[in-house]
C-alpha cells in the first residue's frame, strides 16, 4: 500500500534500524522505545490488522509467532519477552500495518 508508513519502510523509502529481514518479514526498532529492548516484527505483505486477516495469512502469521523466541534472543532476551499486538481503534493501533511489538529488558514497564 502506497501511503502506508511500514510498507515505506520495508521499501527502504523511509529510513529504520533493521535487526532482521526474511522473504516474508522485516523487523526493526521502534523508533520511541517503551523498554530497553523493543522491536517490532511486521508481515512484507501489507496486511492491515488482525481484524483483516484472511484464512491465506494463517501460514504467514504463524510463521511470525514461531520466528518471536529468536528474534527476541537475538536481542539478548534470554530471560523471556512481552508481546503485543494492537488491533484497531478500540486496540490502540497507530499505525495501519499489522506489527507484533517486542519488548524485554531491564526496563520494561508494568502492564496491568
Ligand atoms: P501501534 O500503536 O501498535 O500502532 O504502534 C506503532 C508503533 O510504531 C509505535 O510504538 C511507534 O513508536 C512506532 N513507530 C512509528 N513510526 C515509526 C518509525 N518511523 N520507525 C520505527 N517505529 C515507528
Ligand atoms: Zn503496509
Amino acid at each position: 500500500m502506497s501511503d502506508c508508513l511500514f510498507c515505506k519502510i520495508i521499501a527502504g523509502d523511509i529510513p529504520s534500524v533493521s535487526v532482521y529481514e526474511d522473504e516474508q518479514i522485516f523487523v526493526f526498532k521502534d523508533i520511541n522505545p517503551v523498554a530497553e529492548v523493543h522491536i517490532l516484527a511486521v508481515p512484507k505483505k501489507h496486511i492491515k490488522s488482525l481484524d483483516e486477516q484472511t484464512k491465506e495469512d494463517a501460514d504467514l502469521l504463524g510463521y511470525m509467532m514461531g520466528k518471536l523466541p529468536e528474534l527476541a534472543q537475538s536481542q539478548g532476551l534470554a530471560d523471556g519477552f512481552r508481546t503485543i499486538i494492537n488491533t484497531g481503534p478500540g486496540g490502540g493501533q497507530e499505525v495501519d500495518h499489522l506489527h507484533i511489538h517486542i519488548m524485554g529488558g531491564s526496563k520494561l514497564p508494568g502492564f496491568t
